[in-house]
């Protein structure tokens, strides 16, 4: 793999005088895409009606829904065309009140939140004991010690032994203490999975077992590995409640229960059940001028988890992409090419939306000039890869070189690079040989912090980074549109994987999924 530091283009445009830094100076497009994007920023005020009115965006959800018809009418707001594109059906659901306290031995309220598509518990909710799972003998013993969770409340996850994360542990501890701690920590891990593997089923089956073997309620903590952080995904019981709760208040009841204090708690988890419901990307487009039926195509993911309001999963990626749309319709109104946005439906579920999209529309994917994705959070944009593409090298250094010093001296790019491998949307152009590249940020400890977590909201935000990414997404889209030759779609041959010997290969075809979560 060849890594490109695109130092050369940052010498260039820092030496004075140099003619190729004041032709990139005087094109006015370019002068009034990044005036526009520093001076008239909509960024906060977009990522406030989103994040902060609308809220998360899960799939089947009335706030996903919310979210599509605000898009196409700040579009239309904008002068540009924009539609809802139904793509499939999904689960309709809403989320409501939660609410979880202990009531012994003494009361307190807990932190945590129903996960997604957990049926409502009743207005008065459950009230048990709560229980955990013992140290098991086999399947044969489990299935007899399981008849004990009838009317309890199971907690099904691990006890973490420190709440601290590791950064601060590293920080503060003496190296004997940290080691001890990560010693007892991986025993304890292993003991863990053992046990399950013991009970005859996995962590996930498990939570149907115990529900059908009369629980009452279900109690979560996947911790992320931060302060006040916890993953958020979907319930696994069919009638009771599942409730996720953070690490503090999770490893208390625990430590209760292992004293032998037989803590109760009350579970208040609303809910609503809204049938099937219709599914959407929300598509937008500044018709071409001269060839409109070749595209450039921007896009980001819509939906979200929603243990948070899905700020930087994918709110700050729809910022980009929107206000880079605002900017390029008010200063380059009559592109060359196409330039489409679109805003995909259930990427978190598996790519669902995009992977709709290529497979309905044969006509655009085979005519792309190229597809810019943002989704891994608010940070700068670091790195672009050549995401395999033969002659990427080329066109995709041209287009980078009308970028301001400034934020191009940021990113390494990686030519010819490797096919993305599904992690986000923009696998599902690649797979159709569209020449389609993720554009990739500084983590700002996304993966810990932020990613599918309880903390994944507006506060989260770098502004600045985010006007950054729209000025860049903004240029390229315009040099993009603007260049003279079609872009070349050839592949590389891809190398051998140094570990397994095996070639590797170009990611397959996959169906996405047009009517979720209802079985
Ligand atoms: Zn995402």
């Amino acid at each position: 793999m060849k890594i490109k530091f695109i130092l050369v283009l940052i010498v260039i445009s820092l030496t004075s005088g140099n003619l190729f830094a004041q032709e990139k100076e005087k094109d006015p497009i370019i002068e009034n895409i990044i005036k526009e994007a520093n001076e008239n920023s909509q960024l906060e005020l977009l990522g406030h009606q989103l994040l902060d009115v609308i809220g998360p965006r899960l799939v089947g959800t009335p706030q996903m829904q919310d979210a599509h018809n605000w898009a196409v009418a700040k579009y239309k707001s904008w002068n540009i065309s924009a539609k809802n594109e139904k793509w499939g059906e999904w689960r309709g659901w809403e989320r409501g009140i939660t609410h979880i306290d202990m009531v012994y031995p003494r009361v307190q309220t807990l932190d945590g939140t129903q996960l997604a598509w957990n049926p409502s518990t009743s207005d008065k909710g459950v009230k048990a004991e709560v229980i955990i799972l013992p140290t098991v003998k086999d399947s044969i013993w489990f299935q007899n010690w399981i008849k004990n969770v009838k009317g309890k409340i199971v907690l099904v996850s691990r006890k973490e032994p420190t709440g601290r994360p590791d950064y601060n542990w590293e920080k503060f501890a003496t190296d004997e203490s940290f080691e001890k701690m990560k010693k007892e920590r991986e025993e304890q891990t292993k003991a863990w999975k053992e046990n399950i593997e013991s009970t005859g089923y996995t962590s996930r089956t498990i939570i149907t077992a115990l529900e059908e073997a009369g629980a009452v309620g279900i109690v979560s903590s996947y911790w992320s590995k931060g302060f006040g952080v916890n993953k958020i995904f979907s319930a696994g019981t069919k009638k009771i409640p599942q409730v996720e709760m953070e690490l503090e208040d999770y490893t208390m009841i625990y430590r209760l229960v292992e004293n032998g204090v037989k803590p109760e708690i009350q579970i208040v988890a609303k809910s609503k059940e809204l049938g099937r419901v219709p599914t959407f990307n929300t598509i937008a487009e500044i018709k071409g001028s001269e060839k409109p039926n070749e595209y450039v195509i921007l896009f980001a993911h819509f939906d979200s988890w929603d243990g948070g309001t899905g700020a930087t999963d994918n709110g700050t990626g729809t910022l980009v992409m929107l206000e880079a749309m605002r900017i390029l319709k008010k200063m380059y109104p009559n592109p060359k090419r196409t330039i489409l946005v679109g805003h995909w439906g259930s990427e978190e579920q598996g790519l669902n939306g995009s992977g709709a999209f290529v497979q309905d529309h044969p006509e655009i994917v085979k005519n792309i000039q190229a597809v810019f994705n943002q989704d891994n959070g608010t940070g700068r944009v670091v790195k672009i890869s050549g995401a395999g593409y033969l002659n990427s090298y080329e066109y995709i250094n041209q287009w980078l070189s009308a970028v301001p010093g400034n934020i191009i001296k940021q990113i390494k790019t990686d030519f010819p690079g490797l096919p993305s491998g599904g992690g986000s949307d923009n696998a599902s152009f690649n797979i159709a040989g569209a020449p389609s590249f993720g554009l990739y940020s500084l983590s700002w400890d996304y993966w810990n912090y932020t990613w599918h977590t309880n903390r994944d909201t507006y506060d989260k935000i770098i502004f600045d980074d985010v006007r950054n990414n729209v000025i860049l997404t903004a240029i390229l889209a315009y040099m993009a549109s603007e260049d003279g030759n079609k872009t070349s779609n050839e592949r590389r041959i891809l190398p051998f994987n140094p570990e397994t010997g095996e070639q590797i290969t170009w990611p397959k075809q996959r169906t996405p999924n047009r009517d979720g979560g209802l079985d």
